[in-house]
């Protein structure tokens, strides 16, 4: 039997570990020939090693896949295009860009220093713009050449910390809701080109998360394990969901959802007059939803 995404091309950003790792090896088992991207820094960002994206790929081509390893630092301009010519020239075209390369460097914001709010915002944003623009210019000019709609997808990564709000992490969660922005704008950019952009925001059991939510159970190993994130983002990847752009999913052991996003509460007649607000103000926030907690749904 083909498999969900036989024969696609597929570039996995920080697939050497983690949630990024389980999704290359779900898109090779259903076909897909993929370019395992990864920097291979410390959790924070410093460093790099080719060492783990190498590994997937090995581990891939064992069970009869096809795969090449980037070594790109994706929110570098050049090494962006790189990466993507990199698809085309190893495999012929590019069909799915999965953006998933993260770091952390949690602190509150009174400690926070411009270096650890500069590398945050550098990976997560500019590291989803740059390869995500490349990718997106391969297509509209595929399109033009073909006069065919393209059947590309871009899964971006944001995260509850960003769309709900975490103590923390307002570096990472700036970041991440500016993902979410941009999905949205992008899905509604490339959708006359063949495009969906979609996002997910996962929660899984790697180092970014392990010393987090306390000690380490078996209940947390089982739901933590990146297999319960990989599935929706290969279905994404596949041409099955051509349908479905601009969205984001939250994907883990214990929840698969679409957190919607914002919509607009009670709304008032404008004034001019600052000193007349108070009581406007308190009649729409009485009416108005509270903003959803971490999980989505407690009320903060
Ligand atoms: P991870 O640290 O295991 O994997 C991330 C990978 O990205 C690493 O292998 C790293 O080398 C690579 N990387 C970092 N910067 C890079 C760069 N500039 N260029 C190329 N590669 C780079 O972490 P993970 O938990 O698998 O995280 C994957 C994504 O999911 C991240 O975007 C993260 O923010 C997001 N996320 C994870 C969770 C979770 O519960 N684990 C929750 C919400 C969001």
């Amino acid at each position: 039997m083909a498999g969900l995404c036989e024969g696609r091309v597929a570039i996995v950003t920080g697939g050497g570990r983690g949630i990024g790792r389980e999704y290359c090896l779900m898109l090779a088992e259903e076909g897909a020939k993929v370019v395992v991207n990864d920097l291979g820094g410390a959790r924070d960002g410093v460093g790099a090693d080719l060492g783990p994206a190498d590994e997937v790929v090995n581990e891939i081509k064992a069970m009869g896949g096809e795969a090449v390893a980037n070594g790109a630092d994706v929110s570098d301009w050049d090494q962006a295009k790189g990466m993507i010519d990199q698809a085309v020239q190893a495999f012929g075209k590019l069909d799915v860009l999965i953006n998933n390369a993260g770091i952390l460097r949690d602190r509150m914001l009174v400690n926070m220093t411009e270096a650890e709010w500069d590398a945050v915002i550098k990976v997560h944003l500019k590291g989803t713009f740059a390869p995500a623009h490349h990718a997106a210019a391969y297509w509209r000019d595929r399109n033009k050449a073909t006069g065919e709609l393209v059947g590309g997808r871009i899964i971006n990564t944001s995260s509850v910390s960003g769309i709900y709000g975490n103590i923390g992490q307002t570096n990472y969660g700036a970041a991440k809701m500016g993902i979410a922005g941009f999905t949205i704008i992008a899905a509604r950019e490339l959708r006359r080109y063949g495009v969906t952009v979609n996002a997910i925001a996962p929660g899984a059991l790697t180092r970014l998360t392990e010393d987090l939510g306390g000690p380490i159970t078996e209940e947390r190993k089982r739901s933590g394990d990146p297999k319960w994130v990989a599935p929706i983002a290969v279905w994404l990847a596949s041409e099955e969901s051509a349908e479905v752009t601009g969205r984001m999913f939250e994907a883990s052991g214990g929840t698969l959802a679409i957190a919607e996003g914002w919509h607009r509460g009670p709304t008032a007649e404008p004034v001019q007059d600052p000193n007349l607000l108070g009581p406007i103000v308190a009649e729409m926030m009485s009416k108005a939803r509270k903003n959803a907690g971490m999980n989505g749904q407690d009320l903060d």
